[in-house]
């Protein structure tokens, strides 16, 4: 992971306590490998977020 999934930002900058709360309990908006933004569905047992490049992530 390179992106924050949340903000989009680098995540060598730091800064991303909050993010990294929030993205317990929601989906990732952005690829961490390239930062694209992702399709989010939300399903009734959790979501799936994919990039267009690297494919589907999905919540464990
Ligand atoms: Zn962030
Ligand atoms: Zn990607």
């Amino acid at each position: 992971m390179t992106y924050c999934g949340r903000c989009g930002r680098d995540l060598a900058d730091g800064g991303h306590e909050d993010c990294a709360r929030a993205l317990a309990l929601e989906p990732p908006r952005y690829c961490g490998t390239c930062r694209r933004r992702m399709v989010v569905q939300v399903h009734p047992m959790g979501w799936s977020a994919r990039c267009s490049v690297h494919g589907e992530v999905t919540a464990d």
